[in-house]
């Protein structure tokens, strides 16, 4: 019989010692990192790490430069200040986030939120989201809810399935959108049942996050498969990360190969300025430069907003490579090949 996903969960390596176990050698120190900040890595994931090496183990494997980032912030996005009911970010006019699960499939090491994720401080609050749901019957400007966590879809079917029926009777709320990275990290986790679950709440979208080409395993494919036949449209949130995709050409197989499962790329991120996390960034030029070298050159249809999180909570900012030379009646600008055009304006009156 095949293992059900949550006894491969429970097999994940969560301590050091059973880290060192895998890795001989291992660095006695980052005992320190994960008394710090958690460690899960799933045996699906591990088997990946294993064959692929540096770009998979550097997304799950603590690094000592956690514990020394000089510059990194506890909250870089104010979440704290922005949550305006439990568990619920209100950021943007339109569109609301709410934090609905502690715990990941695994915990990567450049999480944004790394402050919180995996520990009680992010459970569910005892007293339940009723203080949630209401704020969000009261606020009708909120057209969307975007759950994350954590991993929303590491919730029992019937939690989520219960949540996901109380947003639904809140008539102002038009579209759901689930953040999760099972797809990724535990493909197992979807299910039929999973996904006979999710249908009944439509118009249901789902932003998973895969960062490289080699976390698109067969595994992922059917998973994906199984979403977007239960009519889920599908896009990725990647992170841009120092020694995983920095390149170019890793970027085009990942986005294109996405493309092929009926998942959209829909943001390159730009690292956010989480505290411990310095070590995986990348500087924004390059980011720009990557970007150049995808725009026209593969199908839109694979190309993402590269964008950055502004600290503070002062929202996303697309960053788009300056194709624009001179503004005035005549636009000039350069092609994706490099060629110089213009294009005249409408008389201005
Ligand atoms: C990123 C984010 C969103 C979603 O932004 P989109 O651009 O719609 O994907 C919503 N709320 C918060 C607090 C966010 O950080």
């Amino acid at each position: 019989m095949m293992e059900t996903w949550q006894a491969i969960l429970a097999d994940s390596i969560v301590s050091h010692e059973q880290l060192a176990r895998r890795l001989p050698g291992l660095d006695p120190h980052l005992a320190e990192v994960i008394a710090r900040y958690p460690l899960r890595i799933n045996p699906y994931y591990l088997k990946l790490i294993e064959e692929h090496g540096a770009p998979l183990a550097k997304q799950a494997i603590p690094d000592i430069a956690e514990l020394r980032d000089p510059v990194g912030l506890i909250d870089p996005l104010a979440e704290e200040d922005l949550t305006v009911a439990p568990n619920l970010i209100h950021k943007y006019p339109d569109h609301a986030l709410l934090l609905v699960h502690h715990q990941c499939a695994m915990y990567c090491r450049f999480c944004t939120r790394k402050r919180k994720v995996g520990s009680a401080a992010m459970a569910v609050p005892a007293q339940g989201f009723d203080a949630t749901f209401d704020y969000l019957a009261a606020h009708p400007n909120i057209r969307e809810v975007l759950l994350s966590g954590g991993d929303p879809l590491l919730l029992p079917d019937d939690i989520l399935d219960h949540i996901l029926a109380r947003l639904r009777q809140i008539s102002s709320i038009e579209v759901i959108r689930i953040g999760s990275r099972v797809p990724c990290t535990l493909p197992m986790r979807v299910t039929n049942q999973l996904v006979g679950i999710l249908r009944r709440h439509h118009p249901l979208y789902i932003n998973t996050h895969f960062n490289h080409p080699a976390e698109l395993t067969e595994e992922a494919g059917r998973a994906c498969q199984l979403l977007a036949d239960g009519g889920i449209p599908l896009g990725c949130q990647t992170v841009l990360l120092k020694g995983v995709n920095d390149k170019s050409e890793i970027l085009k197989k990942l986005f294109l190969g996405l493309l092929r499962l009926r998942v959209k790329p829909y943001y390159l991120f730009q690292t956010d300025l989480t505290a411990g996390t310095n070590h995986f960034r990348v500087r924004t030029s390059e980011g720009l430069a990557i970007m150049r070298q995808l725009y026209g050159h593969i199908s839109g249809m694979a190309v993402p907003t590269f964008a950055l999180d502004a600290p503070g909570g002062k929202g996303k900012i697309p960053l788009t490579p300056g194709y624009v030379t001179e503004y005035g009646d005549t636009l000039r600008f350069t092609s994706y090949r490099g060629e110089a055009c213009s294009y005249p304006e409408p008389d201005a009156l």
